[in-house]
C-alpha cells in the first residue's frame, strides 16, 4: 500500500463495500421487508453523510439514528426519505423533528406529551413510532403500560396531533441464536402488536430486527429491519460467522504512517511504565495513533499491526497519541504505511482482531476512532 503524503493517519471508508453490504443484506429480505441503514454515532465512525447517501443509493429506504440531533444534521445536509430516531430526552427538539419529517420514537407518556405539544405549535401531526419493551429491559414501554400508551397515542391521533406510523422493539440476545429470550421477545412483540392493532393502530411498519436477527432470524424481519454493524461489514458476533460467511466486506481500513524507525539495544524499556523491554537488540517503529484516536489502551502489548507485509504487535503501553511496535531488526522507511485493521484479505488484521486484543467488541473499535483521524471516503 502506498503512503499518502502528509497524512499521519487515516480511516479509509470504502463506499463500494458499503453498497455491496446493503445489497447483500437486502438479498436476505422478502419482498415486503424494507432495509433501514442505521447511521447513528456518525455511522459507527464511518461518516454519517457519505454513508447515508451510499446506503440510499444501494437500496436502503430508511435511515435510523439514535438522537434527534443526529437525524436533524442529516436533514440539514439535504438527506431526504424516511428517517427515524429513537433516543429522546425531555426537552429535545420535537418541533424541529416534526418540521423535518422525522419518524420519532415514543416509549412513554412524557414523550407523547412533549410531541403532542410540539405538534400543536407546528400545526401539523408528528410521525411517531411506539416502542415496546418486549424484554430488553432498556428503552421502550413495558407490556403493563402498553394499553395506556396506545390509548393516549390513539387519542392524540384522533385529535390530528400524531400519526402512529410504526410499532417496534429491540432484541437483547439476537447475536446468540437459540437464546430463549429471542422466542420469548417475539411472542411478547406479537402480543403487543395484536393489542395495538385491535385498538385501532394501523402501523405502516412493524420492526424488531437488528443486524444479528436480519442475518439469522427471518421470522423477525416483519416490515423493516434495522441494520447497523453488518452494513459496515462486521459480523455482529464472531460466534455467528465471519463477514465473508454472510457475504459482507469490512468497510473501514485504519492506517498510519510509521513516524520513526530506530535501532535500540537489548533491555531497553518501551513506552510508559516500561511494560515492554526489548528482548535483544532490535528496531522500534513509532505509530502516531493513540488512545485519543480510539486505539484502546487495553490493547497495550497485544494490538496487531501490519508493517511492510509483516504482522507486528503493540510493544508496551498505548499512549494518548502514539504507540510503538517492535520491528525485530527490520528497517522500513519512515512514512511506510502501517495498517491497524481492514478487510483482512491483504494480510492486515481486522477490527475483530483488535476487539479480541482489547477484550471488547468490534462495534466499539470502529465507533471510537477519534475525530483527529480523517475519514477518507473512496469509491463514492
Ligand atoms: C444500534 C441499533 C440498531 C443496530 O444494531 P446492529 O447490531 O448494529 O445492527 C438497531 N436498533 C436499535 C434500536 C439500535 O439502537
Amino acid at each position: 500500500m502506498q503512503t499518502s503524503a502528509g497524512l499521519r493517519a487515516r480511516a479509509e471508508v470504502d463506499l463500494a463495500a458499503l453498497r455491496g453490504n446493503v445489497r447483500a443484506l437486502r438479498s436476505r429480505l422478502g419482498p415486503g421487508t424494507a432495509l433501514m441503514a442505521v447511521v447513528k454515532s456518525d455511522a459507527y465512525g464511518h461518516g454519517a453523510l457519505p454513508v447515508a447517501r451510499a446506503a440510499l443509493e444501494a437500496g436502503a429506504t430508511w435511515l435510523g439514528t439514535a438522537t434527534p440531533h443526529e437525524a436533524l444534521a442529516l436533514r440539514a445536509a439535504g438527506i431526504g426519505g424516511r428517517l427515524m430516531c429513537w433516543l429522546w430526552t425531555p426537552g429535545d427538539p420535537w418541533r424541529e423533528g416534526i418540521e423535518a419529517d422525522l419518524d420519532m420514537s415514543v416509549s412513554g407518556l412524557w414523550a407523547l406529551r412533549e410531541v403532542t405539544a410540539a405538534a400543536r405549535e407546528v400545526g401539523r401531526p408528528a410521525r411517531i413510532q411506539l416502542k415496546a419493551d418486549t424484554g430488553l429491559g432498556r428503552n421502550g414501554c413495558q407490556p403493563a403500560d402498553w394499553p395506556e400508551l396506545v390509548g393516549a397515542a390513539l387519542t392524540a391521533q384522533a385529535a390530528g396531533l400524531v400519526e402512529v406510523t410504526g410499532l417496534w422493539s429491540h432484541f437483547a440476545c439476537a447475536d446468540e441464536p437459540g437464546h430463549p429470550s429471542i422466542a420469548a421477545q417475539l411472542d411478547v412483540f406479537r402480543g403487543m402488536l395484536a393489542y395495538a392493532e385491535k385498538a385501532g393502530v394501523r402501523p405502516e411498519v412493524r420492526h424488531i430486527a437488528n443486524s444479528a436477527a436480519t442475518l439469522t432470524l427471518p421470522e423477525a424481519h416483519f416490515d423493516l429491519v434495522r441494520t447497523g454493524i453488518a452494513l459496515y461489514g462486521i459480523s455482529p458476533s464472531p460466534g455467528l460467522g465471519t463477514p465473508e460467511d454472510f457475504g459482507l466486506r469490512p468497510v473501514m481500513t485504519l492506517s498510519a504512517s510509521v513516524a520513526l524507525v530506530k535501532q535500540v539495544p537489548e533491555g531497553h524499556g518501551v513506552s510508559y511504565g516500561h511494560h515492554y523491554v526489548t528482548p535483544g537488540e532490535t528496531t522500534l517503529g513509532l505509530i502516531p495513533l493513540g488512545y485519543a484516536d480510539g486505539i484502546p489502551r487495553h490493547a497495550s502489548d497485544r494490538g496487531p499491526v501490519l508493517v511492510d507485509g509483516v504482522r507486528r504487535r503493540v510493544a508496551g503501553r498505548v499512549a494518548m497519541d502514539q504507540f510503538v511496535v517492535d520491528l525485530g531488526g527490520d528497517t522500513p522507511a519512515p512514512g511506510t504505511t502501517a495498517v491497524l485493521f481492514g478487510p483482512g484479505d491483504r494480510g492486515e488484521p481486522t477490527a475483530e482482531d483488535w476487539a479480541r486484543a482489547a477484550g471488547t467488541i468490534a462495534y466499539e473499535i470502529v465507533t471510537r476512532i477519534g475525530s483527529r483521524v480523517p475519514r477518507v471516503h473512496v469509491n463514492g
